[in-house]
């Protein structure tokens, strides 16, 4: 018997499992089947979409009584022999030699006895659908591109640093913020305080001194928009380099979801083969050409040339000095270049004001990157790092200076050229699940009217 923790699980015993040896699983049950003699129970523990084939012979000692509990949804743990598989379309399968039931699930109520619910009605079990083929390969992969995130930051030097989910500046300018308060009317913080949408004018602080930072954390935005790529609680990765630009932004944006894409390829495979057939059948080939293929890079100028010479009719109008739409972005990525595509020179008139401007006075250095499917998965920018152009943007904008003290002080010591990004966790998700709604990413998704669970 192995003593290593933890046991062995499913998916290791499928792959390498040693055949004639005993081995003890835990799961749950998928489906039973049989016949006089014998019983199949297709076990699944989470760990790969697979289920492992356990044959219980019918003379196994009090089956009888547990017969019945033995029924999908039920937990059990099976002691068994590993053998070689005549027909399962698997390697091996577990000749039960004792057969424990943990958890029985009564199958008059449990609600995911058949195969293929829908993601709506799934969604509101969300509490059981980790336990569904597909949620378990969502989940999977998602744990995927977080360890993913820390490798690829980590092993360059990059520190991961901890940025405030309650803030009191407002400035980001990034979408509308949820407020934070007691019940008591007196402000708990002295002063209005709400939750982040962005960490990165903290995080810039940080790079000021630790030269290569990034943030992995909740950001939070009341935008009362009900899309399907538009949550009110994500998750967002934020890098931010010091000494840097906007060029080095965008190799390291690019670098960045290669990585992504390596990581899930080489540990997903069947959770990727099991979401191309019920989900998204381009989902591999999309995968496999951006993580093979080189960024387009474009300014925003060009894209608009690009989509005026489309003759597409657009729902939104395409101009000079308007934002892009999805439909642009899509347009772009999946039709025009057929593959990633960054721009840059977005007009200042409707980007933040911490960002670059260019010499031209009309751009500046932001960095939008699309993707087939999604639009905009990372938006970023080289940050302006000089006073004067920053000072003077604040209140072309008619802000008030004061409340932007720090962020001006930190630029008056010591500034230095830097640039960052923040990718959308849930957007990253949904591009290598092939899920076509965000909510069907995150495991309790919040979303306006929406806060079950
Ligand atoms: P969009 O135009 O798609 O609404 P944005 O330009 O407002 O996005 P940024 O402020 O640039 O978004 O945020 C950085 C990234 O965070 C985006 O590129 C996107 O991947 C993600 N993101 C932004 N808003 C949301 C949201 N409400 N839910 C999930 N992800 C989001
Ligand atoms: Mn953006």
């Amino acid at each position: 018997m192995k003593s290593e923790f933890p046991a062995p699980r499913i998916r290791w015993i499928l792959e390498s499992g040693e055949v004639d040896a005993r081995y003890t699983v835990r799961g749950w049950v998928r489906t039973r089947r049989g016949s006089k003699n014998v019983h199949f129970v297709a076990l699944n523990d989470g760990s790969t979409p697979a289920a492992l084939q356990v044959v219980v012979p019918a003379e196994l000692p009090g089956l009888e009584e547990l017969l019945p509990q033995i029924a999908t949804g039920a937990s059990l743990e099976v002691d068994g022999l590993l053998v070689e598989s005549p027909g399962s379309g698997q390697r091996v399968e577990l000749r039960a030699e004792a057969v424990r039931v943990l958890g029985a699930a009564d199958p008059e109520t449990y609600p995911l006895q058949k195969k293929g619910h829908s993601f709506e009605f799934l969604r509101s079990i969300a509490h059981l659908r980790p336990r569904s083929n597909s949620f378990g390969a969502v989940f999977r992969i998602r744990s995927t591109l977080a360890q993913a995130t820390h490798r690829f930051f980590g092993d360059r030097g990059f520190n991961y640093i901890q940025t405030p989910i309650i803030t009191a500046s407002d400035c980001e300018g990034a979408g509308a913020m949820f407020e934070v308060h007691t019940r008591d009317p007196e402000p708990f913080f002295g002063r209005p305080a709400m939750l982040t949408v962005s960490g990165q004018l903290n995080a810039e602080a940080l790079a000021y001194g630790l030269g290569l930072v990034y943030t992995f954390g909740p950001t939070f935005r009341a935008e009362n928009s009900n899309t399907s790529r538009h949550l009110s609680e994500f998750w967002m990765i934020e890098p931010e380099m010091a000494f840097h630009d906007i060029h080095d932004d965008m190799d390291l944006a690019e670098a960045y979801l290669k990585a992504l894409l390596d990581a899930v390829f080489e540990r997903n495979a069947a959770d990727l083969e099991l979401l191309q057939r019920f989900v998204e059948p381009t989902l591999i080939e999309t995968l496999s050409n951006t993580r093979d293929n080189v960024f387009e890079r474009i300014t925003y100028t060009e894209a608009i040339e690009i989509l005026e010479r489309s003759g597409r009719a657009f729902e939104f109008p395409v101009s000079w000095g308007a934002d892009l739409q999805s439909e642009h972005e899509r347009f772009l990525t999946e039709t025009h270049f057929k593959k990633p595509v960054m721009v840059t020179g977005y007009p200042k008139g409707i980007k933040a004001f911490y960002m670059f401007q260019n010499d031209d006075d009309r751009t500046v250095a932001a960095l939008d990157v699309l993707v087939p499917r999604i639009g905009e998965i990372i938006g970023g920018s080289q940050r302006e790092h000089r006073l004067d152009r920053l000072t003077a943007r604040l209140l072309a904008d008619g802000m008030q200076l004061e409340d932007y003290e720090w962020y001006l002080d930190l630029h008056r010591y010591g500034a230095v050229p830097h640039a960052g990004f923040g990718l959308g966790f849930e957007r990253a998700v949904m591009f290598c699940t092939g899920m076509a709604n965000i909510r069907d990413v995150i495991p309790f998704p919040r979303a306006p009217g929406q806060a079950a669970f």
